[in-house]
């Protein structure tokens, strides 16, 4: 008889109770790591499957500009929030990473799109899969894995990686070209035929059309027609291949986009600082990364403030410059000025317009709730939560998420009696020896 997913990952917790129970003869820290598993696992019947789609630069008040009918649908029948709380820098590849690992980047270490790591004396872009790089955290697609599960990851940032000798069950490149109607129909496939319990996928879009057109242009406006029609295509698939109450819809996108102007707001790093004196600009625009020579003493990622979560990691450079919303930091102002870019982001989280949308639909989501902002670091937590797997250690808080889940007050009832059962097989055992 071969072991159900289920067993699988009680068997996980049992492992990892009996490491933390010293003391006690081993065949009854057997007795007691079983009890206590049974008392701290959730019930586990029926397994919902989750979906986690973003949307790249989709700002949390784009629903505002136009007709949206499938973003209002999937909003009425389930939760969403004002905006999520994202993390620091808000740029594609760090935010992304901290949805997938529930890290802040100072943890899981992709602190930038570009990155330089002083010790290895390597440079990271947007194509770089070595994994060590990514190996300061843990993504969701390989917990699941680890936990008995099948993962499909289309085009996330890590999804191509091989991370701790493991990687999704199928997986695409970030720089996947493949249409957004044909990326809909493989995850849907995955879901559907594969039997898939995990799905993470990304799109490019608003992003693009934000950056070229600006946040405010015509142009968005359609970007956010056409994601409100794919949408529609993707909740219609996903209706058609029968999973309508067996999977859990997460869209949400990993920053937001505010206009720049590379004439009359550009920072040029020329004019400010001795260029001799730099050996490196490991990342520009919003968030400038710089090394200076050695006998230029400035040590300001000291005093980055603690919110930002990010300055405890080596490939944060020991200069950081961070611009004011809407300004741009550069080392080369000729290729600046030769982009078309109207749009940005990259700026402090803090920002409003850095902010993403989040909403979420399904079985494990209440109906029709405006719930407050949680923060990009708990969706890791939450997917487990989901998928009934036990989460890495890491930033999120399953407090946060409670209010999402239309079981939450149950959850909290099981909560209780996981202590009160635990407590009880602690006394009883304690009788015993
Ligand atoms: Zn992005
Ligand atoms: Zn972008």
């Amino acid at each position: 008889m071969t072991a159900s997913l289920d067993d699988v990952s009680a068997a996980r917790e049992i492992e990892d109770l009996s490491i933390s129970i010293s003391g006690i003869k081993p065949e009854m820290s057997f007795i007691v790591a079983v009890s206590l598993a049974l008392a701290i696992l959730p019930p586990t019947e029926g397994r919902t499957k989750v979906l986690l789609v973003s949307m790249d630069g989709f700002r949390h008040d784009y629903l505002n500009k136009t007709e949206t009918p499938n973003f209002d649908s999937l909003r009425s029948g389930g939760v969403s929030m004002v905006y999520m709380d994202n993390s620091f820098v808000t740029n594609t590849f760090p935010c992304h990473y901290t949805m997938a690992t529930g890290l802040f980047p100072e943890s899981h270490g992709i602190i930038g799109n570009q990155m330089y790591d002083p010790d290895l004396h390597a440079t990271f872009n947007m194509s770089s899969t070595e994994p060590f790089w990514w190996e300061g955290g843990e993504p969701i697609w390989i917990t699941a894995r680890k936990a008995g599960l099948k993962s499909g990851v289309f085009s996330w940032p890590g999804g191509d990686v091989e991370i701790f000798n493991l990687r999704p069950t199928e997986w695409r490149p970030f720089s996947d070209s493949t249409t957004f109607e044909n990326r809909v129909s493989t995850v849907v496939s995955w879901m559907s035929e594969k039997d898939f319990d995990l799905g993470l996928l990304h799109f490019p879009e608003p992003d693009l059309a934000g950056h070229y057109f600006g946040p405010d242009s015509e142009e968005i406006i359609s970007a956010i027609q056409k994601m409100d029609t794919l949408l529609g295509l993707l909740i219609d698939e996903l209706n058609k291949a029968g999973l309508k109450d067996k999977i859990d819809l997460i869209v949400t996108s990993d920053h937001g986009m505010t206009k720049v102007d590379l004439f009359n707001q550009v920072i040029d790093l020329s004019q400010y600082v001795n260029e001799t004196l730099l050996q490196r600009v490991a990342d520009e625009e919003a968030v400038a990364n710089l090394l200076p020579q050695p006998d230029l003493q400035v040590m300001l990622k000291e005093d980055i403030p603690e919110r930002y979560h990010i300055k405890n990691n080596r490939r944060v450079m020991p200069v950081v410059a961070i611009a004011e919303e809407g300004w741009t930091i550069t080392n080369n102002l000729t290729l600046l000025q030769q982009s078309p870019m109207k749009g940005s982001h990259g700026y402090d989280n803090g920002i409003l317009n850095m902010k993403p949308i989040f909403l979420a639909n399904g079985p494990s989501f209440k109906s029709g709730a405006i719930v407050p902002p949680i923060q990009s670091v708990d969706l890791y937590t939450l997917v487990c939560h989901i998928l009934k797997i036990k989460p890495m250690p890491n930033n999120g808080s399953l407090e946060r998420i409670l209010p999402l889940l239309r079981n939450s007050s149950s959850m909290m009832n099981w909560n209780i009696v996981t202590v009160l059962l635990g407590t009880f097989v602690l006394l009883v055992f304690s009788k015993i020896v």
